[in-house]
């Protein structure tokens, strides 16, 4: 049986008190809610107020990201054994905004989820078609073509520790959301493309979420779908009721 996870990015959103307060708010909204786990990924420098505000809840506390290196001259960047030493067990790669405004490849988030699974974390991988290649009717291709680059090397052991985000980019900050059966179609495709890498039955363990413009209107019929195993929330992750809202479209 695969986990439902409903996770929020913020993204670059929220001080150490702004992220206080908010997990304040939204604990007791999200508590019992045992039927989906629950993560906010955080910036670096609001993670240990997060993660103090979360203590005693079913709340976990990521990252946002995480540099292939173990150490060494990377000016700006983190690596998996900071993150872990810090009591991080999540981390989100190769997000869209990283990979159009900073450059990452499918290469770099290929080595930085390695790096990231060998130091015991477990990975949230982002991958999605943008606006032109849905248009060009090649984002079956596009996905399976990434999910192949991005998992190069992965075990099927350390697969375990991997969650998928399906997110086409042209959705992601815009409003657009995928159809329902857009998003099923696209998740099915992922799954099988794990299927030829890893086995049937080590796909069917891998919680593949939905995001892009996911909200507390359209979570619900999203989450219906067979393929979809939860969401990564961008925008509605700031706003606790709305937040929660998904939670229980979870449920
Ligand atoms: C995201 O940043 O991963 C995301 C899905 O953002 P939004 O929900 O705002 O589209």
């Amino acid at each position: 049986m695969r986990r439902t996870v409903i996770a929020g990015n913020w993204k670059m959103n929220f001080t150490p008190a702004e992220a206080t307060e908010f997990i304040k708010v939204v604990k007791p909204l999200v508590a019992g809610k045992n039927k989906c786990d629950v993560i906010f990924c955080a910036p670096y420098v609001t993670i240990a107020a997060a993660q103090q505000a979360a203590k005693g809840s079913k709340i976990k506390i990521g990252a946002e990201n995480v540099h292939f290196a173990e150490k060494g001259a990377y000016t700006g960047e983190v690596s998996a054994k900071m993150l872990t030493a810090c009591g991080v067990e999540y981390v989100i790669i190769g997000h869209s905004e990283r990979r159009q405004y900073f450059g990452e490849t499918d290469e770099t988030v290929n080595l930085r989820t390695k790096a990231a699974l060998a130091a015991g974390m477990k990975v949230i991988l982002c991958l999605g078609e943008v606006k032109e290649q849905r248009l060009s009717g090649i984002t079956n291709e596009v996905v399976a073509m990434q999910t192949k680059l991005d998992l190069k090397d992965v075990t099927a052991e350390e697969l375990k520790n991997i969650i998928i985000a399906y997110e086409p980019v042209w959705a992601i900050g815009t409003g657009l959301t995928a159809t329902p059966e857009q998003a099923q179609e696209t998740c099915h495709v992922i799954r099988e493309t794990l299927a030829k890498l890893y086995g049937k039955k080590a796909a069917n363990g891998v919680t593949i979420q939905y995001g892009g413009s996911m909200n507390e209107k359209n979570a619900a019929e999203l989450l219906a779908k067979p393929d979809v195993d939860g969401g990564l929330i961008g925008g509605a992750s700031l706003v606790p009721e709305k937040f929660a809202a998904i939670v229980d479209a979870a449920q």
